[in-house]
This record gives structure tokens, sequence and C-alpha cells, in this order.
């Protein structure tokens, strides 16, 4: 079993609904355990900011997938939930990033663990300060090692 933490984005439609209704179908999962949730804040949005305000909230879970089949499942979800990729960082009815996984790095591209921009958005790490702050440390001292090298 490991440890891994998503975050959970949305800003389209009933976006507190659509995070909620996200974490029901990961826990739907047989290989996934929720065990901790932060609380839902309202962020802006970033990266492109001609949009609506986001719902996030940041989960702890237990699982028996690997960081590669986890991140499937997060996209079969993302798209049963009728999520459609149009622009780079546009408006979403759910996103499902994997934000870290036990203490692994990975960088390929397509995974990135850390998730790459988890330390630059402050919600991110202020929602895992609250479930996970050992996580939420080892993440920004990763950002800060990468950044002086
Ligand atoms: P987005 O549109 O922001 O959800 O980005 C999705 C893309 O990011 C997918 O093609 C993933 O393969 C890639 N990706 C890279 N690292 C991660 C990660 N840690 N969690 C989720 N998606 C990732």
């Amino acid at each position: 079993m490991a440890r891994a933490w998503l975050a959970l984005g949305a800003n389209m439609g009933d976006a507190k609904k659509n995070i909620e209704q996200g974490i029901s179908l990961l826990s739907k999962n047989e290989q996934i355990k929720i065990i901790k949730q932060s609380k839902i804040i309202i962020s802006k949005a970033w990266g492109n900011i001609n949009q609506a305000d986001f719902h996030n909230s940041v989960i702890e879970v237990e699982t028996e997938l690997a960081p590669f089949p986890l991140l499937k499942i997060c996209q079969k979800i993302e798209n049963n939930m009728g999520r459609i990729r149009k622009e780079k960082w546009g408006a979403r009815i759910i996103d499902i990033d994997i934000i870290a996984y036990e203490n692994l790095e990975i960088n390929t591209k397509e995974l990135t663990i850390p998730h790459p921009f988890a330390h630059e958005r402050d919600f991110v790490i202020d929602l895992l300060k609250e479930i996970a702050p050992q996580t939420a440390l080892w993440i920004k001292e990763k950002a800060k090692m990468s950044s002086s090298l």
C-alpha cells in the first residue's frame, strides 16, 4: 500500500459538487481508499486568469495502484465526468492531479511527481499542510533545491 496526495479543482457547473463527485468516484475504486480530505476552498484561476474562480481540495489516499495506473484512473474519472480538454489551464468540470506519491520523484512527459506546479500554487501547499504537513514541507524543500541548482 502506498500513500498519495491528489488535488482536485473545478470551475464549471456546480464546482463544489463536482469536487465531491470526483472524490466519491475515486473512493468507489477498490484500489483506492480515501484517508483524509482538506476543506474545499475557492481560489482565483491560475495561468489563464480570464475565467471563473476555482473550487479546490486536496486528499490523501492509500492505494495499491502504482503512479501511472493511478494517473489513468484520475483521467478516466475526469473523462467520465465530461471533462473536455480544450485549452491549457482553461475552464474545467474537474481536474485531478497527482501532487505526490510516497517520496517518489518521476520526471516523464506523462507524469511528473511531485507535481511541477504544486509549490507555485499557494493554495495547494496550504491545503496539503492541513492534511499532510510533512509532504507539504517535502515539496517545498524539493522545489527550493531544484531552483538553486
Ligand atoms: P491538465 O490538463 O492540467 O490536467 O494536464 C494533464 C496532463 O498533465 C496529462 O497529459 C498528464 O499526463 C500530465 N501530467 C504530468 N504530471 C502530472 C501529474 N502529477 N498529475 C496529473 N497529470 C500530470
